[in-house]
């Protein structure tokens, strides 16, 4: 196995150091083997860039601005600035993946696309670039997720999709996965499956990342305008699966200077057994087709994670992100519930945008880091809060005092 010489960049096998590849059953390896030799040839081509520029521009909404967070600034006594990614159509970063798989998905000659989501961001996503091109949208979803997240099954059911519950083990995440990768199986020819991190086997990760890296991309070009230089002293994103750290971090990866934030959730504290600070916690295995860092019980026995935000609620995290824990080129912090949302409630008073509680993770991670007055750093703001209202809602009822003191 070679080893792979850039940290964006894996081997032709799909391995960033020891993590990635694809661990997959037999059953799969054709769709996932037709993948794995075509997904750069199609990338690459002129037609299919620019079919991939022009939506983006057009439906997403890109490029999103880079904003100098002023107020927030001043109280860390640095220059900050937000990727505002939670201005992108849908509300989240999460569709401009989706938007590149669904061309993808075109050009192999797909015609029914399934996914499987946890809180319903990436079905959300997913539905919406189906009903875009007109292919019909399988979305699997936890019975239990499906009850807590009512607003966004109505809204995959609005834009045409169909959403089957996942009636297994503890009805949720994994058990969607599950029964999304047995639908594969079942329909090997007609169907491609969008996986919504970067996570899975090769080559979800790499496509996924350079997908999203749409995002390090134009934060070069803005910070170039805006501060004189494209490279910022540090990037600072959350990590849930991650796929908008993989797209804040990925021109970024190979440039020594530029310090990698990953952000973390800790739950109700790492060492409280709700936590989902897999770096903190996991031990190397494969879960979801790929090698990586996950949390597991002494016989392997991956654990139900804790998050009070369901985008960050996951055992596992992307080969990339292993790697750079691995090798040390990342800097991964963990940031609790309660900071969370304090964080969230600061943030929106001081610069008048309610982030989504994942993003509002990496702002409560600046109180844990130092930096010069003259440091630029740039946080992403993968997704809005308009999601999480009930949870902030919840937060102002109970603790209003302290929350927003
Ligand atoms: C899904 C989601 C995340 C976590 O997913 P990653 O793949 O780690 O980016 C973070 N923020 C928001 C707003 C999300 O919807």
């Amino acid at each position: 196995m070679a080893i792979s010489q850039s940290y964006k960049q894996p081997t032709a096998e799909g391995y960033y150091g020891k993590f990635g590849g694809a661990y997959i059953p037999e059953m799969l390896h054709r769709n996932v083997e037709e993948l794995q030799t075509r997904y750069l040839e199609i990338m690459g081509e002129a037609a299919f860039q620019q079919e991939f520029k022009e939506l983006l521009r057009d439906y997403v909404g890109r490029p999103t601005p880079l904003y100098y967070a002023k107020r927030l600034s001043e109280q860390h006594g640095t220059r900050i600035f937000m990727k505002r990614e939670d201005l992108c159509h849908t509300g989240a970063h999460k569709v401009n993946n989706t938007v590149g798989q669904i061309l993808m998905a075109l050009r192999l000659g797909k015609k029914r696309i399934i996914a499987e989501t946890g809180a319903g961001q990436h079905g959300v996503a997913t539905a919406t670039v189906c009903a875009l091109k007109g292919l019909e949208c399988i979305v699997y979803m936890g019975e239990k997720d499906i009850e807590r997240q009512a607003p966004n099954v109505a809204r995959m059911k609005m834009l045409g999709a169909t959403v089957i519950p996942a009636t297994s083990g503890s009805k949720t995440l994994k058990d969607a996965t599950n029964e999304a990768i047995r639908d594969w199986i079942n329909n090997p020819s007609d169907t491609h499956y969008i996986i919504g991190s970067v996570v899975g086997p090769h080559p979800y990760p790499d496509m996924v990342a350079r997908f999203q890296s749409v995002i390090s991309e134009e934060v070069r070009w803005q910070l170039k305008e805006k501060v004189g230089t494209e490279l910022p002293t540090a990037v600072i994103a959350c990590v849930g699966g991650g796929s908008n750290a993989a797209g804040a971090y990925y021109h970024f990866l190979d440039e020594p200077s530029v310090q990698i934030v990953a952000v973390e959730a800790a739950g109700h504290g790492v060492n409280s057994g709700l936590s989902a600070a897999t770096t903190a916690l996991g031990r190397e295995g494969v879960l979801h087709g790929s090698r990586s860092l996950v949390m597991q019980t002494t016989d392997g026995q991956v654990v139900e994670p804790h998050s009070i935000s369901a985008g960050l609620d996951y055992p596992g995290i992307g080969p990339m992100h292993a790697h750079l824990f691995d090798s040390g080129r990342g800097t991964f912090l963990s940031v609790t519930d309660e900071d969370a949302l304090q964080s969230a409630f600061k943030f929106a008073r001081l610069e008048g945008i309610i982030p989504a509680l994942e993003s509002s993770h990496a702002i409560a991670a600046l109180s844990q880091l130092k930096f010069k007055t003259d440091d630029v750093v740039v946080i992403n703001l993968s997704g809005r809060g308009d999601k999480d209202l009930g949870t902030y809602m919840k937060a102002m009822g109970v603790a209003g005092n302290e929350v927003t003191g």
